[in-house]
């Protein structure tokens, strides 16, 4: 579901900001970080969920998609995706997630990519012993270039999820499963910070 743009610059000379598509981000930067590069209507539920992961303590950075025509075109691909406020936001954080929506909308489940595979093992297993579903990372899901938004933080290395529209859709309604997806990630996050 690639855009017709390369990268933030030529999105920016045909786009208009306010208009198209708007930046949101918290006010103070912080060494752990949510990302949804593709919120707002890109992929949809995907800016409300990085926001509830980053709560009052981490920052958080949603790039979202709000024009009322094709918001497809507003996707600049994962390893193009070069805004320059989370580029900077970037040069301060060691721990990075971003958040990304699926389109499947029958089942609800989520992969895991990025190149910090140990801590995308302890999300694997945590969230599964939660009683999430976490499938096995396809091809063009995992992540894995150096250049992918998820990779460009502190330590070149960071997580992806990719969450089908059923699960986004389940936990922007249920209350009782979103606390348990954004606890449970939360949890992991800052048990990480305190052995850092
Ligand atoms: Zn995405």
């Amino acid at each position: 579901m690639n855009g017709p743009y390369l990268n933030f610059r030529e999105l920016q000379l045909h786009e208009h900001e306010g208009k198209d598509y708007q930046i949101m981000a918290s006010c103070n930067w912080h060494r752990v970080l949510i990302i949804a590069p593709h919120g707002g209507k890109i992929e949809y539920f995907s800016s409300q969920i990085c926001k509830w992961i980053a709560g009052e303590d981490f920052a958080w950075y949603s790039f979202e998609g709000i024009t009322n025509g094709d918001n497809r075109r507003l996707h600049i691909t994962s390893h193009n995706f070069d805004e320059p406020r989370v580029l900077q936001a970037l040069q301060e954080a060691y721990t990075v997630v971003t958040i990304h929506g699926l389109k499947n909308s029958s089942d609800e489940f989520l992969m895991i990519g990025g190149l910090d595979s140990a801590f995308g093992t302890d999300l694997q297993i945590a969230l599964q012993n939660h009683g999430f579903i976490v499938k096995e990372s396809e091809q063009g899901y995992r992540g894995e270039r150096t250049t992918n938004i998820c990779n460009r933080g502190c330590t070149g290395k960071g997580v992806q999820l990719e969450i089908s529209f059923a699960l986004r859709k389940r936990i922007f309604a249920d209350a009782e499963c979103r606390t348990r997806f954004i606890d449970t990630i939360r949890s992991l996050i800052k048990a990480r910070m305190f052995k850092e």
